[in-house]
């Protein structure tokens, strides 16, 4: 390893006295009775939790009860809870430092985690002691619950993918260390304004952030831009080095991942950039303050703040700094720190696997080739075979606008060592490709990772480079299998696997549908916690009167839940008695929040225009929650759409108690969590074909709604398990989407063809919902009439048609109960525990420590 990296050779860690004693704790004497003795055993009473309780205000706050805050509150709560969590995660350190398992390096720019107390609470069975304490420090523990910020270091479904995974590893044992960014600013706050969706920062961490654990003292350093210079090394061989422009410090924050009553926690680690000293005293010894604090700022924008993008990337250079820099700082992590002394890096492959969710951390393939080349002294090949057994990927779309593509200059400018090694990474791969393929240089041209002109595609890096390539959900797998990387999958077919989705039981029912959980174990047993696919114990219960009763019990609470939290959070009032139909999830045109909007003005429309009359209207409550894209201009006009309909709709007699429209801002993984069990309909309406898996959908399956949906993603394997009579499917195929495509997709003939369609697009149009303006919302209107790659319109017929099954299954209560019931007995399949053991056996071969 060359001496110009290591990390303690920094001038802040040489500075600091702490550098050496950083993996061990204490540095004192590690064979002293009390140095490993446990602390934090959970305590068995109330009054023992009330004694830590106390302790933890009078000195982590620095005040007496009566004078606390209800921050201060929350913030004791936490400390108490995470005190006992301790003993476990110093354990679960103790036993991997002791084993040297192989571990899971899960590297994702997102981890949309949601709330961590009730979590916690949860895993360290506190939550009766909790709530039984404070009542007697007369505090209701909601309140403090309710005080958390949710770290919202995601945009969507991929960055809560991450957050569900690691919790079902460390409840499977499995050791895993979770890699990402601690964004300074998560994902923006939504507000309406005037029905426009109005961004403000996320400023998650200004009450104080109690789950995280910083680590200055293990910073790392990141080096940037620059040029390479060849030279001869001591063994006569030409060498290369990096002599970079810049750097910046890694800093680590640790967080805990608590598994299921199991005593396992394992650690989730973000990085944060700060200006190294070496890089801002130097400015300031030039006499320069101002270009120093300038120096400081750039340096720290790379975590300032999430990209707030899902499904398009914005080629953007800081994006990509973020990408190089989270990756760098963990790769060095785990080589330099997790390792032992001398470790042959030769066995990494056995040591871990990282897995890449998405192309986002895809920059780590040639750093790692960079360190062992360069570092490390090994020849290519040698440096090959280690890096090509170290890396899995998952593909998450198939929009090929998701597909990231960094302009080679840029690269160049950003990482010219990097760059290099990927035109020889590159060289080998198209050796091999004409070897396979001789002749065949059209092939050899379209497989090449670099494309003139475009630069370099990340996914193609990843399959090059990963022992495995999955896709999320069947359908998904088959299509990039055939359509995405057709190429590849003839080269290496044996490359190509699925791992459907999952989402964890622990967050997603345990904790987010607490009746509905007493009701199961209750029933059944608490066993379904762990292990998802014992909720099919309870298909017999679907004929079971009364327990049919108590299911339609709870939804109806749930009901009353989520209106109360409406009510207080955003003034909306929801009618008692409805059909409560959701549809919540990033904003996108592929995924056709437009085709719901037409379907609840047409209604409007029929009954406006005396087509039907109002009392036919089935009562129903359509919820949505999306944010757009900040900069995604027809994302945010639909969200305009929808607020101005709502707004119509919702003040016109004519529709009162009939329908009525609900879209609270800013959807995030708290409101999934009382939105989701209070659903009896769930929206799942992407054209086929476009959503990769979906998680959403499977939140809500398994707390009882049913599901209208497209054969597309998840739904396809949600719809097979639960059963065409529990499901309502509409819409066009895969195949029939393609072919469509193929012949020339002309919206404007299903506008001309079907009067409804018309009649509904041309109220918008009119300008009821805009005060007679006739061309707000031309942008949307005339996209679906004129354009629209997601053929809403093809849709729309069949979709009404659903829609008309839906209500006519709800006015059997029974029935509907039933099926209800089915959806949540039939899809413990999706539990993410069922994922992680998928990949245990087809990508990451390896098995819980126990
Ligand atoms: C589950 C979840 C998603 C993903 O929803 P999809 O319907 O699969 O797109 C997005 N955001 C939040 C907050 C979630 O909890």
């Amino acid at each position: 390893m060359s001496e110009n990296v290591r990390t303690d050779q920094l001038p802040l860690a040489d500075e600091s006295p702490t550098t050496e004693s950083r993996d061990l704790g204490p540095s004192g004497n590690p064979t002293h009775p009390l140095a490993t003795a446990p602390v934090g055993a959970p305590p068995h009473s109330v009054d023992g939790f009330v004694k830590e309780f106390l302790h933890e205000l009078n000195t982590n706050q620095g005040v007496p009860l009566s004078m606390s805050s209800v921050n201060d509150q929350y913030m004791a709560l936490a400390s108490t809870v995470r005190n006992y969590l301790m003993a476990r995660w110093l354990e679960t350190n103790r036993k991997v430092h002791e084993n040297k398992p192989k571990t899971i390096g899960y590297l994702s720019a997102e981890y949309l985690l949601g709330r961590q107390l009730g979590n916690a609470l949860l895993a360290t069975d506190l939550s009766d002691i909790a709530e039984k304490g404070l009542a007697l420090c007369g505090i209701d523990i909601a309140t403090l619950r309710a005080q958390e910020v949710e770290p919202g270091l995601g945009n969507g479904g991929l960055g809560r993918l991450a957050a569900c995974f690691i919790d079902s590893l460390a409840t499977m044992d499995v050791p895993c260390v979770g890699y990402g960014i601690r964004y300074e600013y998560g994902i923006f706050r939504q507000t309406f304004v005037d029905g426009r969706q109005v961004e403000q920062p996320d400023t998650w961490l200004s009450l104080g952030s109690p789950w995280e654990f910083p680590h200055p003292e293990a910073s790392v350093q990141v080096d940037f831009g620059g040029h390479t210079e060849r030279y001869i090394g001591e063994d006569g061989r030409e060498r290369v080095r990096w002599v970079p422009a810049w750097n910046v410090l890694g800093v680590p924050y640790n967080y805990m991942v608590p598994g299921y009553l199991n005593g396992r926690v394992n650690t989730l680690r973000l990085w944060s950039a700060q200006a190294t000293k070496a890089f801002d005293l130097q400015i300031f010894n030039s006499g320069d303050y101002a270009q120093a604090v300038r120096a400081q700022t750039f340096a720290e924008n790379i975590s300032k703040v999430l990209y707030p993008e899902d499904s398009t990337p914005q080629g953007k250079e800081l994006r990509l700094q973020q990408q190089y820099f989270f990756v760098a700082c963990s790769l060095r992590d785990f080589i330099d720190h997790s390792l032992e002394d001398g470790f042959d890096l030769h066995n990494l492959p056995e040591r871990i696997t990282f897995q890449l969710n998405d192309t986002h951390p895809v920059i780590a393939v040639p750093e790692l080739m960079r360190i062992l080349i360069d570092e490390y002294d090994f020849e290519w090949d040698e440096a090959w075979d280690v890096t090509s057994r170290c890396f899995a990927y998952t593909c998450h779309t198939l929009l090929p606008e998701a597909l990231e593509v960094w302009p080679t200059d840029l690269l160049g400018r950003l990482l010219p060592r990097h760059l290099e090694l990927i035109y020889q990474i590159n060289d080998h791969f198209l050796a091999e490709v004409r070897e396979a393929f001789p002749g065949d240089d059209l092939r050899a041209h379209h497989m090449s990772i670099i494309s003139h002109g475009q630069g370099v595609r990340m996914a193609f890096l990843a399959t090059v480079a990963g022992t495995k390539v999955n896709g999320v959900a069947e359908l998904h797998s088959q299509l990039l299998r055939d359509k995405v990387l057709p190429d590849f999958s003839a080269l290496w077919p044996e490359k190509f696997t699925n791992v459907t989705n999952g989402v964890t039981p622990r967050r997603f029912v345990r904790l987010s549908n607490p009746k509905l959980s007493e009701l199961i174990n209750d029933t059944i047993g608490n066993g379904w916690v762990t292990d998802l696919e014992r909720l099919k114990e309870l298909e017999p219960y679907a004929d079971d009167p009364e327990f049919r009763a108590q299911f339609a019990e709870i939804k109806a609470w749930n009901k009353h839940r989520i209106a109360d939290l409406l009510r207080a959070r955003d003034g909306i009032d929801l009618p008692d008695g409805h059909l409560v139909d959701v549809m919540v999830k990033r904003l996108h045109e592929y995924k056709r929040q437009s085709l719901k909007l037409l379907h609840i003005v047409s209604l409007y429309e029929q009954v406006l225009s005396g087509k039907i009359a109002a009392s036919e209207v089935m009562p129903r409550t359509v919820v949505f929650g999306s944010k757009a894209a900040p900069g995604y201009a027809m994302a945010k006009e639909t969200i305009h759409l929808i607020n101005k309909v709502a707004a119509t709709i919702n003040a016109d007699p004519i529709l009162e108690g009939r329908l009525k429209i609900a879209f609270p801002a800013n959807y995030n993984v708290t409101l999934a969590e009382k939105l989701i069990p209070a659903a009896d309909l769930s929206e799942q309406i992407s054209l086929a074909g476009m959503e990769a898996s979906g998680t959403g959908n499977m939140k809500f399956a398994l707390n009882g709604a049913l599901t209208i949906g497209t054969d597309d993603g998840a739904n396809v394997e949600i719809r097979k398990l639960v059963g065409d009579k529990h499901f309502f499917l509409f819409g066009m195929s895969e195949p029939e989407v393609a072919e469509l495509g193929a012949q020339g997709y002309n919206p404007h003939s299903y506008y001309d063809a079907n009067p409804q369609l018309k009649a509904t697009l041309d109220l918008i149009s009119s300008g009821v919902f805009s005060n007679g303006d006739r061309h707000l919302f031309d942008m949307v209107v005339e996209n679906l009439k004129n354009q629209d790659r997601f053929m809403a319109l093809a849709d729309f017929d069949s979709y009404v048609a659903a829609q008309a099954k839906v209500e006519e299954r709800y006015a059997d209560q029974d029935s509907w109960m039933r099926s209800a019931i089915l959806n949540m007995a039939r899809t413990g399949y999706f539990s993410s525990d069922r994922s992680m053991r998928d990949y245990l056996q087809r990508i990451w071969h390896t098995t819980p420590m126990l």
